[in-house]
């Protein structure tokens, strides 16, 4: 435990890689630490379309590992470990994790948001066999079969298109009358022919033996309810902050995003935050690489005595 790091990134997604990438290239001690794999939300993405540079779409793992290979080239460490002990006021913070102990002079918290659950009956028991939350992960297994994706944003109707390479029927349920996901993908997944829209309507509850057979759906205006036969339902109805472990230690918003200021430092002195897991407006790689940009420029100057006000 004698090491002290410049720095101790939390979370190996897009922001958490850029960050390491700059820090470590401005020959700062940087360790980042990732409690899975590599690449947060980024890696259950099939195919990222609006990430500048790739022109026909690159995909989320192949972007992940070359983004790690990028900031581990410039001499990031990255460790595997999940932090549940922190320790960050004063000039160097304690971080325990399952693996062992890391000292450091900064903290930049980029631990993302997680898939929101829905909660109804049978979504827990049926998790791995029938419900899911990544259809990259998942698509494959349900070659001619018939799914329900939930949800009316980016994330569900982007992979209601994508499931239709494997599924002969993709049901999207949303519970209101329109979509909230951008012009372009709307209209792809309303042009498919092997897309089913129900609007105004909810998933009450998911049924099955070893593995999903059917769902109810409740349509929300007319009081209508429907058993209908399906092999698995994929949820894609927002996110969640990986903040848990932070609660009572910084400040979080309603939601439980990290607020932070324009130089993206939080509550706490030395500990600053970078893509989705901040209170912002656009969450996507693009603004994610962004933060992670920012804060190590922040973390820099912080560490050689600049202040908030002189930067
Ligand atoms: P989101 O934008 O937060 O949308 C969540 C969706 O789920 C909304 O349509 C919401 O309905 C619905 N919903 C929420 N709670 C529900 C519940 N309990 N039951 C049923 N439906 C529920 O989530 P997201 O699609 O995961 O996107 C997250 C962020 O990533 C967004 O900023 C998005 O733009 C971004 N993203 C971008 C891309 C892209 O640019 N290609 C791809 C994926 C994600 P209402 O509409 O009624 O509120």
């Amino acid at each position: 435990m004698s090491k002290i790091y410049d720095v101790c990134i939390l979370g190996a997604g897009p922001a958490g890689l850029t960050a390491a990438l700059y820090c470590a290239r401005a020959s700062l001690k940087t360790v980042v630490i990732e409690k899975l794999a590599p690449g947060g939300q980024m890696a259950t993405t099939a195919s990222i379309e609006n990430y500048p540079g790739f022109a026909q779409g690159i995909g989320g793992v192949d972007l992940a590992l070359s983004m790690l290979d990028q900031a581990q080239r410039f001499g990031a460490e990255v460790i595997y470990d999940e932090i549940h002990r922190l320790e960050l006021v004063g000039p160097v913070k304690l971080l325990e994790g399952h693996g062992g102990t890391y000292q450091a002079k900064c903290v930049i918290v980029a631990t993302g948001a997680s898939p929101r659950e829905l909660g109804v009956p049978g979504e827990l028991r049926f998790r791995g066999t029938g419900v899911s939350y990544c259809a990259t992960c998942d698509g494959a297994l349900y070659r001619d079969k018939r799914v329900v994706v939930v949800g009316g944003s980016d994330s569900a109707v982007e992979e209601a298109v994508f499931l239709t390479r494997f599924a002969k029927e993709v049901i999207l349920v949303h519970r209101r009358d329109s979509f909230r996901a951008t012009p372009i993908l709307t209209k792809r997944a309303m042009r498919n022919p092997q897309i089913t829209v129900k609007f105004d309507t909810i998933v009450e509850a998911i049924y099955g033996d070893t593995k999903v057979t059917s769902l109810t759906l409740a349509n929300v205006k007319s009081g209508e309810i429907e058993t209908i036969p399906v092999d698995g339902i994929f949820i894609y109805i927002g996110l969640q902050p990986n903040t848990e472990f932070l609660r009572t230690i910084i400040e979080l918003d309603h939601s439980g995003y990290v607020v932070a200021d324009q130089h993206l430092s939080t509550s706490v002195e030395g500990v600053l935050v970078a893509g989705d897991v901040r209170q912002k407006v656009l969450r996507q790689v693009a603004t994610a690489v962004g933060d992670g940009a920012l804060v190590a420029s922040i973390v820099e100057k912080y560490l050689s005595g600049v202040t908030g006000h002189d930067q």
